[in-house]
């Protein structure tokens, strides 16, 4: 990539993450979020892997680089960058709802503390509903335009479907299909957590388009 399209590309994420840090548009999840979660990698990348947000896969530095590892030696991909449809991930925590909480401040300190209970937070990560998603999902779109991936890897069903439809793509996903919108080619895969060598060698067909 030319210098000044790889400096342009640095200035318009940097300016994409700014406002995700500053949004607010899902405020009853923000309380348990430190920082949203950004995405990370080569910023030309061959192929963007796009999870539903962070769990305890992805903020395991080992499975991303196994991950990253598998699809390269089985796709023959070199750069890659990963990221989130959900930035926020919302927490069940039975302390935010026992006591009157009504503050709209986060709720964690700097260190990842809580600052009602002075302990490490222990909300439990769940799922993202379609409301949350809808947010989010201008970011995503505006991060894969930024970065002009070839491939684009969609995690997971939930991922599959709402960017799929975002594209205007409205078929069922199944894993392992691949579909091409403006010259780009979005594959959809199983979850993360079932992603193994066999799920990656399937996707070899789709990979050599
Ligand atoms: S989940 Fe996304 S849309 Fe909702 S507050 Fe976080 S960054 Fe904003």
């Amino acid at each position: 990539m030319a210098n000044g399209l790889r400096e342009e590309n640095i200035r318009r994420i940097i300016a994409l993450e700014d406002r995700i840090c500053d949004c607010r548009r899902c405020p009853e999840q923000l309380h348990c979020v430190r920082r949203p979660a950004m995405g990370k990698g080569e910023l030309s990348p061959d192929i963007m892997i796009v999870f539903e947000g962070e769990n305890q896969y992805t903020s395991d530095l080992e499975q991303i680089i196994e991950l990253r590892r598998l699809l390269k030696n089985c796709l023959g991909v070199k750069k890659i960058y990963h990221t989130f449809m959900t930035r926020c991930t919302p927490k069940a925590c039975s302390t935010r709802h026992s006591v009157c909480c009504y503050t709209p401040s986060k709720l964690l300190d700097k260190d990842y503390n809580c600052i009602l209970t002075k302990q490490p937070c222990n909300g439990v990560p769940v799922t993202p509903d379609t409301t949350q998603i809808l947010h989010c999902l201008a970011y995503l779109i505006e991060e894969i335009d930024i970065l002009n991936p070839h491939f684009v890897l969609l995690m997971g069903e939930r991922v599959s479907e709402f960017v799929l439809k975002s594209y205007g793509i409205f078929d069922l996903p199944e894993p392992g299909r691949s579909y091409l919108s403006n010259q780009r080619y979005f594959i959809t895969a199983v979850n993360e957590q079932y992603f193994g060598e066999g799920e990656c060698q399937q996707l070899a067909a789709a990979f050599s388009a």
